[in-house]
């Protein structure tokens, strides 16, 4: 079922979802079933899986030499989606990166999305590789996200990439994108992004998941800006618990987003990562309290391969 279908299903009430990310490469799907199974005793409607970057790695050679190899850490999200949908009858979203991948691989992982019965997808961009200062497109590859949902909306009508007919077909995906409350890294600046959001909403979108915010009042000023503009679809709030100190450093530098002072001195004032794991659950509840009272449709939790912090929080909400 679409997403968009679960909020008009739900009239109103907050529903609950979460993301998770594929086991590495060689280890068991069991890893992730013993993540997910905490969380379904608060009925998510779906759960999203995310898809990595191919990287570069250095493979011993063997002579004391060092080969450069390209490869993929986390692969398998659609199958782990396939896999997901039919062991917890839950809807699974694949994310679907522009980097990394040709249109024709991206038409390909579709057509096998919708083989599956995949309702969903999230088209997303993707950051630059990490031995590149900059994101670069790939080649025959799609540039923006929002070139990603044109080309997820063409195939909606049925339209292939290198067939000028119109085919017999049902492929109906209901698509989300990525939006930043704080402003996505690269733009110049909010009302820029926002009309970069408004574009990939435009190309067809059904609705926006944000990156994730400590500070409710940006996510209530984005949704303000992203309605005066004309953006009309549900706007989901990204909720990421806290869990370790080294949080304090990693998550403004790596996300480019600002920490409340009130998280920043409960955190320092921790003895340990247990302490800093506790104040990060009681602050992701409040903050989840205020949201579900301003009535956002879904709660959705970033889980980073780990659930027990997302239990306790759904636990006191759901
Ligand atoms: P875009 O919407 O394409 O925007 C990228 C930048 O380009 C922005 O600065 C935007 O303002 C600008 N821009 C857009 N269009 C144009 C244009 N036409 N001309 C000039 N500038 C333009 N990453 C992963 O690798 N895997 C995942 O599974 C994953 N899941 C995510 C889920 C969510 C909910 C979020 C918020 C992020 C996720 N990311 C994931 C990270 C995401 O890939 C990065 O944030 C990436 O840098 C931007 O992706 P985007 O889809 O927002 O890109």
């Amino acid at each position: 079922m679409k997403v968009t279908d679960h909020i008009k299903k739900a009239n109103g009430k907050t529903l609950f979802s979460f993301e998770v990310i594929p086991p590495q490469k060689g280890k068991n799907i069991q890893d992730l079933y013993n993540n997910i199974d905490p969380l379904m005793e608060f009925n998510p409607p779906f759960i999203d899986v995310t898809t990595s970057r191919e990287e570069y790695v250095y493979v011993d050679k063997g002579n004391g030499l060092l080969d450069k190899r390209i490869t993929r850490m986390r692969p398998g999200t659609v199958g782990i989606c396939a896999s997901i949908m039919h062991k917890y009858q839950v809807d699974a979203i694949p994310h679907l990166l522009c980097g990394g991948f040709t249109k024709e691989e991206t038409e390909y992982v579709l057509v096998d999305c919708h083989y599956l019965g995949l309702d969903n997808v999230v088209a997303l961009r993707g950051d630059a590789r990490k031995d590149e200062s900059y994101f670069k497109a790939t080649q025959g590859g799609n540039a923006f996200a929002s070139d990603l949902v044109q080309q997820i909306s063409d195939l909606n009508k049925g339209k292939y990439l290198h067939d000028d007919i119109i085919v017999e077909h049902n492929y109906d995906f209901c698509v989300g994108v990525a939006g930043y409350p704080e402003k996505h890294m690269e733009s110049p600046s909010l009302n820029t992004d926002l009309k970069r959001l408004k574009q990939k909403v435009d190309a067809g979108a059904d609705y926006v998941v944000t990156q994730m915010f400590f500070d409710n009042n940006k996510y209530f000023e984005f949704v303000k800006k992203a309605r005066e503009i004309g953006i009309t679809v549900p706007i989901i709030p990204g909720i990421k618990p806290l869990a370790v100190k080294r949080h304090l450093q990693v998550l403004p530098q790596v996300f480019k987003i600002d920490l409340p002072e009130d998280l920043i001195d409960a955190v320092e004032g921790c003895k340990d990562n247990k302490a800093v794991r506790q104040v990060g659950i009681e602050f992701a509840i409040q903050q989840s309290k205020e949201l579900k009272e301003a009535g956002v449709p879904f709660l959705h939790y970033y889980s980073m391969g780990k659930s027990d912090n997302i239990q306790a929080i759904a636990s006191k909400l759901f």
